[in-house]
């Protein structure tokens, strides 16, 4: 997912449409755990997953190898299977649909916003409609790293007896109200469970890397099962006594039990050495991209309605992608070739996304559902350089060469 980086243009470095931030301490934390004893399986794994609880307000996590792994675990521990239905909103990552197709279960895309890409309560509704109002899931999606309507959106779910899970891939530090508090993306608050990345590209990253949050023992326990070939050692669990004990209440040393086939989507403690150096700089990345994007939105509201930021909503986001919409349209020029000429300018970017509905596999299998909002939101987003090694001197560069390209 990240761009190739071609040469330096001149004196100007290329600016990517986002990078990892990697400091010494990031490379000294994954030294140390190199020379350690543990390279996976280590003590690492769980101060990662206590790092994150503390950093989201969780009561679990399960950290694993990507976000990707991350959704299917959620998936499996979340009863979804053959039979199943989830609601996917269409912009989104192919993962976010695809890892609960692969668990079994039927995907139905929902439309969203065309301003934000954020799946709205009606689009949830009119998603529920077209099965008969009868989902097992919904799996919302905080695009760019904003949250939409969270509240209406787990009140339609729950009328429904849906489980909601959060893809916060894009919005690990974000915030937002709920009553008179304020709430953490990954704190789970109106949601059974949320995910996140830690792909390079994200504001926190472990190289690769996911985890899923629950405030529920008993599905922490199931994605734990999930992440390591369904296979336990708790001896609390074992049903064939016969083979597990060497007397009552005495287990077998090297025995575990299989609870149903599972795949191996485990964490290394190199992974978590990263992560865990990464997460204690969540603060200052969120509060870095907060300026980036208020500089990006000020230097670029001279560009309306050409050009507009994506739509804000409520919340108090950490966002993780700065896409602008844009009227090519009306420039006469297309995205193609707006993304060549920045391009050649030294500055990346990159769609995000090609509608999920639109993609071969889901159109051959479910037909082609009619989602405008979707189709407007992509006919229209560009996101540029943001990541927090980024400086506001950069992010002028930026605007001033998109002023140069439009030729305004
Ligand atoms: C990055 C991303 C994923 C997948 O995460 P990986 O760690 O790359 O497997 C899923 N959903 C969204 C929205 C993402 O941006």
């Amino acid at each position: 997912m990240t761009a190739p980086q071609p040469k330096a243009e001149g004196s100007l470095p290329f600016l990517p449409y986002g990078r990892q931030s990697i400091e010494d301490d990031d490379i000294a934390a994954v030294s140390a755990a190199l020379r350690g004893d543990y390279l996976t399986t280590g003590p690492l794994i769980a101060r990662f997953e206590q790092a994150l609880c503390e950093a989201v307000k969780a009561q679990n996590a399960v950290v694993c190898s990507n976000g990707t792994a991350a959704l299917y675990m959620a998936a499996k521990a979340l009863g979804i299977g053959p039979g199943s239905t989830v609601i996917v909103p269409s912009i989104t990552f192919l993962a976010t649909a695809s890892a609960p197709h692969l668990a079994g279960a039927e995907i139905v895309f929902a439309d969203v916003d065309p301003d934000s890409g954020l799946m709205r309560p009606s689009d949830l509704e009119n998603a529920l409609a077209r099965v008969g109002g009868k989902a097992d899931a919904v799996f919302n999606v905080h695009l760019n790293g904003q949250c939409g309507a969270v509240e209406t959106i787990a009140q339609i779910a729950r009328q429904h007896s849906m489980k909601i899970l959060d893809d916060a891939s894009h919005a690990i530090g974000t915030r937002y109200r709920l009553g008179g508090d304020e709430k953490c993306v990954g704190e789970n608050a109106l949601s059974d469970m949320t995910i996140f990345s830690f792909h390079p590209v994200k504001t926190v990253t472990m190289g690769e890397g996911g985890a899923v949050t629950t405030n529920d023992p008993q599905w922490a326990e199931a994605l734990t099962l999930q992440r390591s070939h369904g296979m336990t050692r708790d001896p609390a669990l074992f049903e064939t006594e016969e083979d597990a004990f060497d007397g009552p209440g005495v287990p077998n040393p090297w025995y575990y039990e299989l609870t149903e086939p599972g795949f191996n989507w485990r964490a290394t403690d190199i992974q978590c050495a990263l992560g865990l150096s990464q997460l204690a700089k969540l603060t200052r990345f969120a509060a870095r991209r907060r300026a980036l994007a208020a500089a990006y939105d000020s230097l670029l509201a001279p560009l309306a309605p050409v050009l507009l930021p994506v739509a804000h909503t409520h919340c108090l986001p950490t966002l993780h992608l700065y896409p602008v919409l844009i009227d090519f349209a009306a420039l006469g020029i297309s995205r193609a070739e707006i993304m060549a000429k920045l391009g050649a300018e030294g500055i990346g970017s990159q769609v995000h996304y090609y509608p999920v509905h639109r993609q071969r596999y889901y159109a051959a299998r479910y037909g082609r559902t009619e989602l405008p909002g979707a189709d407007r939101y992509y006919a229209r987003a560009l996101s540029l350089p943001f990541y927090a090694a980024m400086t506001i001197s950069d992010v002028a560069r930026v605007v001033e060469t998109l002023k140069r390209v439009f030729g305004l």
